[in-house]
């Protein structure tokens, strides 16, 4: 098994010139493994969780074989893979797939560039399946459908204070094990639901609802950092973790913020309360989980055990 610590190195020290996009792991062991041979004569196994997954879910990659010194990187679907050392020793990165990505075949590529001699690539096919994705029609204030001209400013400020942390540079890796519920209630709308508000505008819904009373706690479903506490115009009193490698928690609507802006919560700390804030048809907890730019089911990330149990 790998021992060790990992080493993230920034893209400007080591991948900027050959993978402008790709964050790049490296393996420092402890003492006492056999010499490493060249990664061709390595057996490199590269493992897909699940193996066939559904329009609007997680990838879970896992590597076997990297050793001492090896810079691990790797992609899908045109985003990084950021390869982190688990609690276990595993090596492993998690990808996100698009509610909008075209069900069949998509190749990933890895590679591991050793310390001395040649850099072996690998590329593997994951298979997209299309996801079944109900309607749901809905009733809101015509604001929120149609919003006045002296909202546009504000929507636009909104959307350019979130773009800034979607754009900041990777932060390390916050989260352990498994991740927790913010919540245990009914799930009155699941994610990706096609959604018509009264009757005119078509969106896909990119998170979980939650119901709740008015007040309830709402809970960080992993360590991290806060990054947004706002109140903004549709998402209401509003939350953004960051648990570190590009992945994100969004808690939306909520009546109470009980966290500061770069504060650093534990994984079920209490970030807030329940509330109908911004555009809800009535008091619940709207969570989205985001990698790398892409929203994808929550459900799917709070129920899976990373002990290594398929999702
Ligand atoms: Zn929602």
């Amino acid at each position: 098994m790998i021992r060790g610590l990992v080493i993230w190195m920034l893209e400007a020290l080591f991948c900027r010139a050959s993978y402008a996009a790709a964050f790049c792991a490296v393996l420092l062991l402890g003492g006492g493994l056999a010499e490493a041979n060249p990664p061709s004569q390595r057996d490199l196994r590269l493992r897909v969780i699940p193996e066939r997954p559904i329009q609007g879910s997680f990838i879970l990659v896992e590597l076997e074989g990297a050793v001492p010194g090896d810079r691990v990187s790797g992609s899908f679907r045109d985003r990084p893979l950021r390869f982190f050392l688990d609690d276990s020793g595993r090596l492993r990165a998690l990808g996100a797939v698009k509610l909008e990505c075209p069900a069949g075949p998509h190749p990933l590529q890895l590679q591991v560039v050793p310390p001395e001699g040649a850099s072996i690539s690998q590329e593997t096919v994951v298979t997209i399946r299309e996801g079944r994705f109900d309607d749901q029609e809905l009733r809101v204030r015509r604001k929120y459908v149609k919003p006045p001209k002296r909202l546009h400013a504000r929507i636009r400020k909104d959307r350019e204070a979130i773009k800034k942390i979607w754009d900041a540079p990777p932060t390390a890796r916050a989260w352990q094990g498994n991740f927790v519920w913010p919540r245990r209630d009914t799930i009155t709308s699941s994610f990706g639901l096609r959604r018509v508000f009264n009757g005119e505008l078509q969106s896909r819904h990119r998170g979980l609802d939650i119901d709740g009373r008015r007040g309830s706690p709402v809970r960080a479903i992993g360590s991290g950092t806060v990054v947004m506490v706002s109140d903004r115009y549709y998402s209401g009193g509003t939350v953004v973790i960051d648990h570190g490698l590009r992945l994100f928690s969004l808690y939306f609507h909520l009546r109470g913020k009980l966290v500061k802006v770069g504060q650093q919560v534990k994984a079920g700390q209490k970030i807030g309360t329940v509330g109908r804030s911004g555009r809800a048809t009535g008091p619940h907890l709207h969570l989205s989980v985001k990698l790398e730019g892409v929203y994808f089911d929550p459900q799917q990330l709070l129920d899976f055990d990373f002990g290594g149990e398929a999702p």
